[in-house]
């Protein structure tokens, strides 16, 4: 790769579209893949598709508690059948349901031989061993079909799935004990800064603690991927030399915060493109204007600006794609958002993609958003209060309080 931005003339902005495109186009998945029992396989991502070994529901069955009948016996205002037997759910009537005849079904038991359909119980008036039952019953209604939830040897789950509750009941309600899922992605990363502290230990005069590396570790965490925290390096040549090359020998990607600005410390840049194919991007985004996209050995390299609020939304809005990616998810699930009416008034100049801070809230019945507060790119509380990303296209200038502005929630169903 001799030009991961796939653009001559580095120093033009891209826009973030531009960013994702390219990122998105150069990274694959990791090879590999591992047999898991079926609760571990939860956040990993299928390896290969599943198929249906045999039809689910296996049998023609009751949707309902009632009694199976003959639609066509239900002809008068109101029929008496003769109640010949019951079936309960799992279990069969062993007869067969005769002209006259009905047999009493709980929900899930397998539709009695002869019998086409299922009228609720609510329906029916009991008298003695008989059962009367009102017309104009539809035929083959409450009664789920062989097969209506997955046909054998269809695939019922997809290649590339990302696997939630419902996939781990979809397959156990298959019989899979165990799945095979695509080899977790190692991340590796770490901070850069002569004025970071760890936590663990008094600030000295001038130092910040360093909170990209939890920022990162709870966003990586949550994406499911295996995480190499290498820690503080300081802005010295030597030994981000070092940390780079300790992070590429073992990792598939490498996350870096700060030094890659144009400050005199930001030594991240260079020691980045001596060791490997690397280019520098300023990015049409506000925060986090400044990152490095490329690769180091075989691992993908992302060097995040530092302001801690400008790593969350490059990591956000630029980088978790191609993660994702590199977990084998495919097709990319679409992200969410939507138009509400904004409380506040935005100040924006054209030119950048903008991504203030904001709380969905409703109103009257009308869900609205309002800003967190202070939008500094070093101010992690307008994250932390927020419940989503306002998103302020490229075009578009300074927006008035009741204006429509995109969201993008944080949070989704899960
Ligand atoms: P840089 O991009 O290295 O110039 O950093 C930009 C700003 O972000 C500086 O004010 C840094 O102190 C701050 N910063 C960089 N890395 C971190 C970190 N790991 N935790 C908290 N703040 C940071
Ligand atoms: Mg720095």
């Amino acid at each position: 790769m001799s030009d991961p931005s796939g653009c001559a003339g580095s120093e033009a902005a891209l826009s973030v579209a531009q960013a994702r495109a390219i990122l998105l186009s150069s990274v694959a998945p990791v090879a590999g893949w591992e047999s898991v029992p079926l609760r571990s396989a939860l956040g990993r991502v299928l390896y290969r598709d599943v198929v249906a070994p045999f039809d689910v529901p296996a049998h023609d069955n009751s949707a309902m508690d009632g009694y199976a009948v003959r639609a066509a016996d239900l002809t008068g205002e109101a029929t008496r059948l003769a109640v010949v037997g019951t079936a309960y759910a799992g279990g069969a009537f062993s007869g067969v349901v005769g002209p006259g005849q009905a047999v009493r079904v709980m929900t899930g038991a397998v539709l009695p031989r002869g019998a086409d359909s299922i009228v609720v119980q609510e329906a029916a008036r009991l008298d003695g061993a008989a059962v009367i039952l009102p017309a104009a019953q539809r035929v083959g209604q409450h009664v789920r079909r062989a097969g209506e939830d997955l046909a054998a040897g269809k695939p019922a789950l997809l290649a590339g799935k990302r696997i939630g509750p419902a996939e781990l009941g979809l397959m156990a309600s298959l019989g899979y004990a165990e799945v095979a899922v695509r080899r977790r992605p190692r991340i590796a990363f770490f901070s850069t800064g002569d004025e970071l502290a760890s936590i663990g230990r008094p600030l000295g005069p001038g130092e910040v603690y360093d909170s990209n590396r939890y920022t990162l570790f709870g966003a990586l965490t949550r994406l499911g991927v295996d995480i190499l925290d290498l820690g503080v390096v300081r802005d010295d040549p030597a030994a981000l030399e070092q940390a780079f090359a300790e992070a590429a020998a073992q990792a598939d990607a490498i996350l870096t915060t700060g030094g890659v600005s144009v400050g005199e410390a930001d030594y991240v840049k260079d020691i980045m493109a001596r060791q490997g194919e690397v280019r520098f991007w300023k990015i049409d985004i506000k925060p986090g204007r400044p990152m490095a996209f490329g690769k180091l050995g075989d691992a993908w390299l992302f060097g995040l600006p530092g302001n801690p609020v400008a790593v969350l939304v490059s990591y956000y809005q630029i980088v978790l794609d191609a993660l994702v990616r590199l977990q084998g998810v495919d097709p990319l699930p679409p992200r969410p958002s939507f138009r509400v009416s904004c409380a506040d008034a935005i100040r924006k100049l054209t030119g950048r993609r903008e991504f203030p801070r904001g709380v969905l809230f409703q109103e009257d019945g009308q869900w609205r958003v309002r800003l967190t507060g202070n939008q500094g790119s070093g101010v992690l509380r307008s994250m932390v209060e927020a419940n989503c990303f306002i998103v302020l296209p490229e075009g578009g200038t300074s927006v008035a309080a009741g204006d429509l502005v995109e969201v993008q929630p944080f949070e989704g169903m899960v």
